[in-house]
């Protein structure tokens, strides 16, 4: 179902004492707001923690990357259903940091999403264009094959239960935000894309952007009609800039 989100990913950062100042300010902050969904995705080692600190809270929790296999000899690997034994709901996967750093192509993501999905895991689908890609005109090509692995592994139905993110790979980490038009633009083709193989759930599909949000650009995102909310990686970090970025949201 299409619904206001806002998600926090906190990448490689934290430690408990840290985190729990952090959550604890987030959670004051946000306190009786009920009609946005808010997430944080913390490092696995702090999923217990993150879970203590959120239960009855109106803030859910997620991981950063699970692994595409069930079990096994995957040393170092995580699996969706150890993400379940810590009562994950959503899972962010296809970050563009996975697919350039640690080499996950669009395969590789299409079959993350899919042992997500299987074991009732939502996963949050990043998406996203290069600079060079967007430069070279090609912007739409990349995102459509980004997508079409998903939809060619796990079908169209199954965005039904996933969530896109629509993350210019230029825009992220870097203070270069897309303009609210530039989002839009590309928010628009997603889901008319996806209305061309099926329209209810193209129009159930709630698609985030991410990249460089802040509190001062947010609301004028958030505006744009086919932009859902954020996923917001820096500004997660400091209470007072997540809270802002989740009320423009609210609004
Ligand atoms: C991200 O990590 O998904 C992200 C959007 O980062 P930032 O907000 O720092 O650009």
């Amino acid at each position: 179902m299409r619904r206001k989100m806002v998600a926090g990913n906190w990448k490689m950062h934290g430690n408990l004492l840290e985190n729990k100042k952090l959550i604890d300010a987030v959670v004051t902050g946000l306190n009786g707001l009920h009609e946005v969904g808010f997430l944080v995705c913390v490092p696995y080692p702090y999923l217990p923690s993150v879970q203590n600190a959120l239960q009855n809270t109106n803030i859910a929790w997620g991981a950063q990357n699970l692994s595409q296999y069930e079990k096994g000899a995957y040393t170092g690997e995580i699996s969706a259903s150890m993400l379940n034994d810590f009562m994950c709901r959503y899972v962010i996967v296809g970050h563009s940091e996975r697919r350039t750093l640690f080499g996950e192509d669009n395969h590789v993501v299409a079959e993350k999403y899919q042992a997500a999905q299987g074991a009732g895991i939502i996963p949050i689908l990043c998406v996203g264009e290069t600079l060079n890609q967007r430069e070279a005109g090609t912007t739409e090509q990349v995102i459509e094959e980004q997508l079409a692995a998903v939809i060619k592994l796990a079908g169209v139905e199954s965005l039904v239960k996933a969530i896109v993110a629509y993350e210019p790979v230029w825009a992220i980490g870097t203070g270069r935000t897309a303009s609210p038009e530039q989002a839009q633009e590309v928010h628009a083709f997603i889901r008319e894309g996806i209305a061309k193989t099926n329209a209810n759930v193209a129009n159930g599909l709630t698609i985030l952007y991410g990249g460089s949000v802040k509190a001062s650009n947010a609301s004028e995102l958030f505006d744009m009609p086919d932009i859902d909310g954020g996923l917001i990686g820096g500004a997660s970090l400091v209470a007072n800039d997540f809270i802002a970025i989740c009320r423009a949201l609210h609004q």
